[in-house]
């Protein structure tokens, strides 16, 4: 996932929705969901929920502006603060030869 930089900041239009512009790899447009993004922090899955990020119609790809960035790192930083989150379980599946 990466982090739009500041000047995209400029880009947010009257209506208050952010414009996360035009995906890199398709040039398709990118819209704004609630996502879940999943982080791996010494070796363990932490999934951050509710995530307002620019996700490309076409390939998927995510984009968070800065100021969410900024923030997802503040909590990623905490561990303590997340020790009382919630948890789900997830699928582990290997791949065999
Ligand atoms: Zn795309």
């Amino acid at each position: 996932m990466k982090t739009t930089g500041p000047s995209v900041d400029a880009l947010r239009n009257i209506s208050g929705k952010y414009n996360y512009g035009k995906c890199e790899i398709c040039d398709a447009k990118m819209v704004e969901k609630l996502i879940k993004q999943d982080f791996w922090i010494g070796g363990k899955l932490v999934v951050i929920d509710n995530v307002p990020a620019g996700v490309c119609s076409l390939c998927g790809a995510k984009v968070v502006r800065s100021e969410i960035g900024k923030r997802l790192a503040t909590i990623l930083k905490s561990p303590t603060k997340w020790l009382n989150a919630s948890h789900m379980s997830v699928p582990v599946v290997e791949l065999r030869p």
